[in-house]
C-alpha cells in the first residue's frame, strides 16, 4: 500500500478526535520509530509503497489511537531530555514540564566541581533521576518508588541507557519507618520530586487518554488534602539536605502558593515559584537554611 494512502487514511479516521495537527505528528512519530522513516520521506518519495507487515504494525496502531492510547504506550517509549525511556502503565509518561524542571537543576549544578547526592522521591519510569545522571559528571543518585511495578520500569530504563541510578523501594508517605535503609539517611545535595498532585475536582479537565491509561497512583490526590505528598517530601528534605542543599518541586499551578507556604514553614529560605512554557506556577525551589 502506498505510504500517502495511510496517511489520508490516518486523518479521515483520526482528525475528529486529535485534529489534523496533532495526527500529522503521531503519523510522522509512528513511521519512524517502526520504520526508521523520516518525516521529509513523502516529499523525496511520493510513490513509496509500505508492505504487508508493516501495514499490520500501523493499522495496529491506527486502532490503538481511536481508542485514546497514547502514543508513547503504543510504541512503548517515550522522548524526554533527549532519552528514548520505555514506558507502560505503570508509570507517568515523561511530560515537557518534567522536562523544565530537570533543566533547572541542571543549570544550578552544571559548573558543580564536587559530587552531589540526590534523590528524587515518586521516581515513576525513572526519567527524572537517571537524565540528572546522564547529564552531570559526578552524581550519585537515588530514586524512590511506592510502586514494584514502576520500579522494574525504571530498572530497565537505568540499564537501557547505561545509568547508574540507584532504586529504593519506599512509600514517601512513611518514611519515618524506613530508618534501617542507609540510602534513606543520608544527607542530600539535592532532593527533587513530582509527586501525585491532580486534584479529584480537576480530573474534568484532563484529556481522557490520560485519565484512562495513566496510573492513578502516580496522578491523583484527595480534594481536602492536597499537598499531602509535598508536606512528607519537604519534612524528609529538612531533615536530609545538608546546609544549602537544594529541594525541587514539580506542583499543582493552582498551588502554588500554598506549596511556597510548606517550604517556608519547614526551614527554607530563597523560595523561588517558576512558571512552565505554558505560563502556568509548575515548579519550587527552595535552599536550604
Ligand atoms: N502534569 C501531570 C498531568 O497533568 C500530573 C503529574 C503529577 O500528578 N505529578 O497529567
Amino acid at each position: 500500500m502506498l505510504l500517502k494512502e495511510i496517511k489520508n487514511i490516518f486523518h479521515a479516521e483520526l482528525d475528529v478526535i486529535y485534529g489534523k495537527e496533532e495526527v500529522d505528528s503521531f503519523f510522522y512519530l509512528l513511521i519512524e520509530h517502526y520504520f526508521d522513516l523520516e518525516r521529509f520521506i513523502l516529499a523525496i518519495q511520493p510513490e513509496l509503497v509500505i508492505d504487508k507487515a508493516q501495514e499490520i504494525v500501523i493499522f495496529k496502531a491506527l486502532s490503538e489511537l481511536k481508542l485514546e492510547k497514547p502514543i508513547q504506550h503504543i510504541m512503548g517509549t517515550a522522548h524526554f531530555m533527549d532519552l528514548d525511556f520505555m514506558v507502560n502503565k505503570h508509570v507517568l509518561i515523561p511530560r515537557p514540564e518534567t522536562e523544565e524542571l530537570v533543566r533547572w537543576v541542571l543549570d544550578d549544578f552544571k559548573t558543580a566541581t564536587n559530587a552531589l547526592t540526590i534523590l528524587d522521591m515518586g521516581t515513576g519510569s525513572g526519567c527524572i533521576p537517571i537524565s540528572l545522571d546522564k547529564n552531570l559528571t559526578d552524581a550519585k543518585v537515588l530514586g524512590l518508588d511506592i510502586s514494584t511495578d514502576a520500579l522494574k520500569v525504571a530498572e530497565e530504563n537505568n540499564r537501557l541507557l547505561n545509568a547508574d541510578v540507584k532504586f529504593l523501594h519506599a512509600d514517601i508517605l512513611s518514611l519515618e519507618k524506613e530508618t534501617s535503609t542507609k540510602e534513606l539517611n543520608q544527607k542530600f545535595d539535592i532532593v527533587i520530586s513530582n509527586p501525585p498532585y491532580v486534584r479529584e475536582l480537576e480530573k474534568a479537565e484532563m484529556q481522557s487518554n490520560v485519565i484512562d491509561h495513566e496510573p492513578s497512583l502516580a496522578l491523583f490526590v484527595p480534594d481536602e488534602d492536597p499537598l499531602k505528598f509535598y508536606s512528607a517530601v519537604v519534612n524528609y528534605a529538612a531533615e536530609h539536605l545538608n546546609e544549602n542543599g537544594c529541594l525541587y518541586l514539580e506542583i499543582n499551578q493552582y498551588l502554588g502558593e500554598e506549596t511556597k507556604h510548606l517550604l517556608l514553614d519547614s526551614n527554607f529560605k530563597t523560595i523561588e515559584l517558576k512558571k512552565d512554557m505554558f505560563g502556568n506556577d509548575r515548579m519550587i525551589k527552595g535552599i536550604k537554611k
